[in-house]
């Protein structure tokens, strides 16, 4: 937050404007120290900034502090309040980037899917393989044999054969997991907050619509403008 900062003046180019025949076309440079502490420095202005009394070049002001541009009284609680809905305007960009972001969530989750079917299917294969020889095996010999008794014996065996099969084909687990490992780490810095960079990537994109923030706590994105969700 130290890097947010904000100028107070009568110019409407200042991101809070006061006019008064007091105040400077711009007055105040304000930057967040943090969420009970902005740095306030007078722009050299002729008429000068005050904190409870006292004129100042450079100060530190806390929301119970009481303010003075020029003549005009100003608690210091409204400062904050006007960083605050700055703050949230800045904040409500990120919805329409997040609306950005979904065909690239999609495209991941189809991806995830394409390679469970591949290794599905290859793990399919050599058990349709050994299933249909084993039937194969048995019913020819089967059919060639003479004696009932042998052919008995071949059917059962190449039954087994086939069932066996079905259990101890090799299992695919770690190539899917590398599989899934890679794609994700292609995926995770693209899917991830625009502000604080911690990935998104583990979750689909309607979870965090849903949630309206970054999973990081400290970070003050929103995805989603959700006190305003009545609308929708
Ligand atoms: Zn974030």
């Amino acid at each position: 937050m130290a890097d947010l900062s904000f100028s107070v003046g009568a110019s409407s180019r200042c991101d809070v404007v006061r006019r008064g025949r007091s105040i400077a076309e711009e007055h105040l440079r304000v930057s967040v120290i943090s969420e009970k502490q902005l740095l306030v420095e007078d722009l050299e202005t002729e008429h000068g900034s005050y904190r409870n009394g006292r004129r100042f070049a450079k100060a530190t002001i806390e929301p119970r502090d009481m303010l003075r541009l020029g003549r005009q009284e100003l608690p210091g609680r409204f400062l904050f309040d006007e960083i605050a809905k700055l703050k949230n305007e800045g904040q409500a960009d990120f919805t329409q980037y997040y609306q950005s972001l979904q065909p690239a969530f999609d495209q991941y989750k189809d991806q995830r899917n394409q390679v469970e079917t591949k290794i599905k299917r290859k793990a399919m294969l050599p058990r349709v393989i050994i299933t249909l020889s084993a039937m194969l095996i048995g019913i020819t010999i089967a059919i060639i044999s003479e004696n009932n008794t042998a052919r008995i014996i071949a059917m059962t065996a190449g039954t087994s054969v086939a069932v066996i099969a079905g259990f101890v084909s090799p299992s695919r687990s770690d190539e899917k997991k590398a599989a899934l490992d890679k794609l994700r780490s292609e995926h995770q810095r693209k899917l991830s907050c625009p502000k604080c960079q911690t990935t998104l990537v583990d979750r689909e994109w309607s979870y965090w619509y849903k949630t309206g923030t970054c999973p990081n706590a400290r970070c003050t994105v929103i995805f989603r403008d959700v006190t305003n969700s009545y609308i929708e």
